[in-house]
C-alpha cells in the first residue's frame, strides 16, 4: 500500500525570530510532519525545496510563548481579579469559589482558558493544577509544558489520611500528562506534607513549582508564624503546629531550601519578598522566578525585583499567574507590565526587550525543564515541533526593524516592537493552525 507523502510547508514572514541565533527578514520555517526541519530565508528555503507549499504570514514569526506559571482551571474566576482584596481575603473568596464548582464546570474553565493562551500565542505553559479532573482537558489541547500537581490545604493528618493517596493516584495517573509536583506555600501546607511532596517529586524525576516569597504576610508567617496566614490556619483548622505562633526564623526562600526544594529541578512563582542572599540562594541552587507583576499588583502583593534578578543574572520567566488574579492571560500583556516595572526599578540597559522576550521563550523552556531533546520549546530550530505563533505589528515598526523604510535611522530591535506592537494574528500548534486572524 502506497502512503501519500507528508506536504512540506514553509512559513514564511517579514522577521523571523527563531530565538536561539538572530533575527532573520524575509525569513521561513520548513514544516514536515509537525516538526521544523530548517529554518532561514524564505529565498534560500524556497530555492532548496521547491515541492513545499508557502504559506506568506504578515508581521512577526515566533516560537510559541512559554507562560512559566498559570493556573489554567481558574479562568472562569475572573471576576475575582476585579474585588480590589488584598491576597489574604482574595484567598478565602477563592476557597468559597472553589466549593462550588463542579468536574464539569471545571473542565470548562479549563477548556476556555487553554483557547485563551491559543489566541495569545502561547503555546506551553507551567500549569499549575489543584483538581486532577482537568487533566484530560489539559492532554487534549496539544499544549505543551508541565502540568503540576498542587498540594494545597493539608496538614500531616489530613495527608495521611487519604489526601496523599488521592495526590499519588492523580501523579501516577495514566494517559495524563502530569510531571511536576506543586507544594503550594509553606502557610498552606504543613511542613511535613511540603517536604513529602519533594521527596515524592524526586523520587519520580518530576519537577518542582512551589510559590514562593509571594507577599509580606507570607514572609512573617514564616519568619514568626504570627500574622494573617497563621490566623487563616486556625480558621481552616489545619495544624501547623511547626510554624504557627513560633515560626523559624527563616525567610521563605530559606525556608523552602531547607526542605530541600530549591534546585535546577525547581522554579518559584513570583519571588517578591527576597533579599540579595535570598537572590543569591536562588542563583546557586539553579531556580529560576516566574514573574507575574500584573497579578502582584492586582493582590496588592508588591514588585518583585525585576532589575536586581536582570543585573544578577538570575534566571526567569514570564507567567500570567490565573485568571482569579490577572486581567488576562496574554503573555505580552505580562511582558508590557514587566517592562514598565524594570524600568520603573532603574533598569536602563538597552538589552531589556530582548531579555524579556528571552524570558517568554528560552527562559520559560529552561525553567520547565524543556531545552534539551524533541521536547525543547521556545525556540525555532531543527528538530523542534513546530509550535510558533505569528504577531501582527504596524508595517513602519516592521520596516524599522528591517532597515528597508526610507529613515536611514539605525535599525529597531525586533523585540521591542513585539512588545509594543504584536497581536497575535496566527498560533501553530505541532504544524496545525490552531488560530488564525489573518
Ligand atoms: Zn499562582
Amino acid at each position: 500500500m502506497a502512503y501519500a507523502r507528508t506536504v512540506l510547508t514553509l512559513h514564511a514572514a517579514p522577521l523571523v525570530l527563531p530565538m536561539t541565533f538572530a533575527a532573520i527578514p524575509d525569513g521561513a520555517v520548513l514544516v514536515d510532519d509537525g516538526r521544523v526541519t530548517a529554518v532561514g530565508t524564505r529565498a534560500e528555503l524556497v530555492a532548496a525545496h521547491p515541492d513545499a507549499r508557502v504559506r506568506d504570514w504578515p508581521g512577526i514569526l515566533t516560537p510559541g510563548l512559554v507562560n512559566s506559571h498559570a493556573h489554567t482551571q481558574y479562568f472562569d474566576f475572573g471576576d475575582l481579579a476585579g474585588s480590589g482584596l488584598p491576597f489574604p481575603e482574595w484567598l478565602h473568596q477563592m476557597v468559597a469559589r472553589r466549593a462550588t464548582f463542579t468536574d464539569a464546570m471545571w473542565q470548562e474553565s479549563t477548556r476556555r482558558g487553554l483557547h485563551a493562551y491559543l489566541e495569545t500565542g502561547t503555546t506551553a505553559v507551567a500549569d499549575i493544577v489543584t483538581e486532577p479532573v482537568v487533566l484530560a482537558a489539559i492532554a487534549r489541547s496539544g499544549i505543551r509544558g508541565v502540568a503540576y500537581l498542587e498540594a494545597v490545604f493539608a496538614d500531616d493528618a489530613a495527608w495521611a489520611a487519604g489526601r496523599r493517596t488521592e495526590f499519588l493516584a492523580a501523579l501516577d495517573g495514566a494517559g495524563v500528562p502530569v510531571r511536576g509536583v506543586s507544594p503550594h506555600t509553606p502557610f498552606t501546607i504543613s511542613t511535613g506534607v511540603y517536604e513529602d511532596c519533594v521527596a515524592i517529586a524526586r523520587d519520580r524525576n518530576r519537577r518542582l513549582h512551589p510559590h514562593i516569597a509571594e507577599t509580606m504576610q507570607e514572609s512573617e508567617y514564616v519568619l514568626s508564624g504570627t500574622g494573617p496566614f497563621a490566623d487563616n490556619a486556625k480558621q481552616f483548622g489545619l495544624d501547623f503546629s511547626d510554624i504557627l505562633d513560633r515560626g523559624t526564623g527563616l525567610s521563605p526562600v530559606e525556608w523552602a531550601d531547607a526542605r530541600g526544594a530549591l534546585g535546577a529541578d525547581c522554579h518559584i512563582a513570583h519571588g517578591i519578598h527576597v533579599s540579595a542572599s535570598d537572590r543569591a540562594l536562588l542563583r546557586d541552587r539553579g531556580t529560576a522566578v516566574a514573574l507575574c507583576v500584573r497579578s502582584n499588583r492586582i493582590l496588592d502583593a508588591g514588585e518583585p525585583p525585576v532589575a536586581a534578578y536582570l543585573e544578577e543574572g538570575s534566571p526567569i520567566g514570564v507567567g500570567t499567574d490565573s485568571a482569579a488574579s490577572s486581567p488576562s492571560l496574554d503573555l505580552l500583556d505580562e511582558l508590557r507590565a514587566l517592562r514598565a516595572v524594570a524600568r520603573g526599578q532603574g533598569y536602563t540597559a538597552e538589552d531589556l526587550d530582548r531579555r524579556l522576550v528571552e524570558a517568554a521563550t528560552l527562559g520559560g523552556a529552561a525553567a520547565l525543564g524543556l531545552t534539551e531533546g524533541p521536547e525543547r520549546v521556545g525556540r525555532l530550530e531543527p528538530g523542534v515541533r513546530a509550535d510558533f505563533a505569528v504577531f501582527s505589528v504596524p508595517q513602519e515598526a516592521l520596516d524599522g526593524v528591517r532597515g528597508s523604510g526610507a529613515s536611514s535611522a539605525p535599525r529597531t530591535d525586533p523585540h521591542g516592537v513585539l512588545i509594543d506592537h504584536g497581536r497575535c494574528v496566527a498560533t501553530v500548534l505541532g504544524g496545525t493552525i490552531v488560530h488564525r486572524k489573518v
